[in-house]
């Protein structure tokens, strides 16, 4: 398919009818060239740009991530960043960039995130305790932590997964339902540091968040099997 993106203002909206404004000529002959002589109906797709643009912090967060898979692949920086660009394309058929002139948006640079910490967890790559995580990922960086084991607060694996919120007690795992709870995974230290100095000073101190499972995730991760 060969579609074509144009860069336009909204200028006036009347009912379903909607003015725009191109920053560049839109060429109708070009148009027929471009698709083998085709003279029909012209349909376009609207697509509302975010305006949020990204934050320093998300940049920052990306280029952390992205420094630990070099120091553990010795994959220089530049190509990392040509391969995570080059699958953000491929899923969203946008481009993306972090420099200054850039306008990618908030939504999009999480997305890249997302894309780099599923290669992280996927390929065992090690973390430098305690990212600096944007707040767009961090329901996302917790959720990968519980579902592959992996210490939230360290990155070690084989980690324990803990009822963050809400303590079992005493009452027997089999009988309770897990979906009422909510979950981390912590290695042996930081489960154990958790139940020492208490949940709230837990969460102070290294900004864990809880995270609710489905059936099927606890099932996955024999929970209380
Ligand atoms: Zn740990
Ligand atoms: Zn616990």
């Amino acid at each position: 398919m060969n579609n074509l993106t144009y860069l336009t203002k909204i200028v006036k909206i009347s009912g379903n009818k909607l003015v725009l404004e191109l920053k560049e000529e839109l060429n109708i002959k070009r148009l027929k060239t471009i698709f083998n002589g085709f003279d029909g109906e012209r349909q376009a797709e609207l697509f509302i740009k975010d305006p949020r643009g990204f934050t320093p912090q998300q940049r920052r967060f990306v280029f952390a991530l992205m420094q630990d898979i070099y120091i553990y692949t010795g994959e220089p920086l530049e190509s990392l960043k040509d391969v995570f660009y080059w699958q953000f394309r491929y899923f969203t058929g946008k481009n993306i960039s972090l420099s200054n002139e850039s306008e990618s948006s908030v939504d999009e640079v999480s997305t890249l995130s997302e894309l780099i910490l599923d290669f992280i967890f996927e390929n065992d790559i090690p973390f430098r305790e305690g990212y600096e995580i944007p707040p767009q990922n961090v329901e996302y960086y917790f959720y990968k932590c519980v579902m592959t084991r992996t210490c939230c607060v360290c990155g070690k694996r084989g980690a324990d997964i803990d009822h963050f919120n809400k303590s079992l007690g005493r009452r027997k795992r089999k009988s309770v339902d897990h979906s009422e709870y909510d979950f981390a995974a912590l290695c042996r230290t930081h489960h154990s540091e958790k139940h020492q100095i208490g949940l709230e000073e837990f969460k102070r101190k290294h900004h864990v968040i809880g995270i609710k499972l489905n059936e099927k995730e606890i099932k996955k991760l024999r929970i209380g099997g």
